[in-house]
């Protein structure tokens, strides 16, 4: 399966890949997932995500308070650094605190040529936050078209959506044959399938997915009914060895509720209509994060459902140190799982995991009450 080789490589080495890359394309980067990458990618430039080295640094420190998450303070002491110099600039959807709070110290601290606040509405309950949601998007559009002087034309739009349509199905294929049977793929290379889709160039990833989904179906293991099945929640997960070594405890992650997972491919972009209002609609629809507000039981709704829908044994929730939004919302997502009596535990983490050996008895602790 070659396709999962190509994804590796980018996650490993990201910039090698990118300072190749720069030589024939603008860059922008960006660090939510609520970024309408497929406007950026209609104007022919490469959306990037970051997701911040693990080196130390402390370049961030006299911008942020301690108190911020590793995610962001990585990301930024990255472009302070020079590290991210093959940026074109970088773009901010208003979600949560502290990628508002980046957005205005990027802004006033680093010199790339293009920059944009994409403030969407956070309630997205009312048809007024969906025509608000729609203009922000146009806005974005012109800025784009200002800031590189070009035209993003409708055909490329509808282009754009059906390469991302293509990704975001295949991304969800093959999540679906891996719950099914857990044994044809690591849960690392899967995360590494997710990732390398925000980092390669879209249309490859979209044809080695296709390919790999492909192969997938074809793809036999046995299956082994002492192993259980869990799931991951929380923000992202860019750490591969939470898989592997939740695979060494005895259990197998069968799907998540990530933002480098399930919130990233679910939801495709409507091929048919206008196709601005169209990317508004899959973006003001998708499975919210604790960030935006859609109504008071989704995120718990959608937890449970995509538990039992998976036979999830238990859930663990992988908490990044000083992320407010999941931080408060944990509580909630609790409630509902323990109301139907599925396991969870929660584990918080910083940009470097903890110990090996502590992780994995933590992990074969919970395994074991499953
Ligand atoms: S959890 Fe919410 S705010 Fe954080 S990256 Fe995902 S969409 Fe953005
Ligand atoms: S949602 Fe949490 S982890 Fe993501 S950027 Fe915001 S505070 Fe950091």
């Amino acid at each position: 399966m070659e396709g999962i080789g190509a994804f590796q490589r980018v996650v490993d080495d990201p910039d090698g890949y990118l300072k190749t890359l720069k030589t024939r394309k603008n860059i922008l980067g960006y660090c939510c997932s609520y970024t309408p990458e497929e406007i950026i990618h209609a104007a022919g430039i490469h959306p990037l995500r970051l997701f911040g080295s693990k080196e130390e640094s402390n370049l961030a420190d006299k911008h942020l308070q301690s108190y911020c998450c590793s995610l962001v303070r990585n990301v930024l002491s990255e472009a302070l650094s020079g590290r991210l110099n093959y940026l074109d600039g970088a773009v901010f959807p208003h979600t949560c605190d502290t990628i508002q709070r980046l957005s205005d110290i990027w802004r006033l601290n680093t010199s790339f040529k293009f920059f944009s606040d994409i403030v969407l509405p956070v309630k997205l309950t009312t048809d007024s936050a969906r025509e608000y949601f729609e203009a922000v998007l146009r806005k974005f559009k012109a800025e784009l078209e200002k800031g590189f002087s070009i035209t993003i034309t409708d055909e490329a739009l509808h282009a754009s959506i059906r390469t991302y349509n293509t990704i975001r199905t295949a991304l969800k294929d093959i999540y679906e044959l891996h719950a099914k049977n857990p044994g044809i793929l690591p849960g690392s290379a899967l995360n590494a399938c997710v990732m390398g889709s925000m980092i390669l160039e879209r249309q490859e990833a979209a044809e080695l997915l296709e390919g790999l989904a492909d192969d997938l179906k074809i793809k036999t293991a046995a299956a082994d009914p002492s192993r259980k099945r869990v799931m991951l929640a929380g923000s992202v997960c860019s750490q591969p060895d939470v898989y592997s070594l939740i695979e060494r405890s005895g259990a197998d992650v069968v799907w998540d509720d990530l933002c480098t997972g399930s919130r990233y491919f679910e939801g495709t972009v409507g091929e048919e209509s206008d196709p601005i209002t169209a990317v508004a609609e899959r973006y003001y629809n998708r499975i919210i994060c604790p960030a935006k507000h859609s109504s008071v039981t989704a995120r718990g709704n959608n937890l449970v459902k995509s538990a039992i829908d998976r036979k999830v044994q238990g859930v663990i929730f992988l908490m990044l140190k000083f992320c407010d939004p999941h931080a408060f919302d944990y509580p909630y997502l609790k409630e509902y799982l323990d109301r139907e009596n599925i396991p969870n535990m929660l584990l918080e983490i910083e940009g470097q995991l903890p110990p090996e050996g502590q992780l994995l008895t933590r992990f074969e602790t919970f395994v074991e009450m499953l």
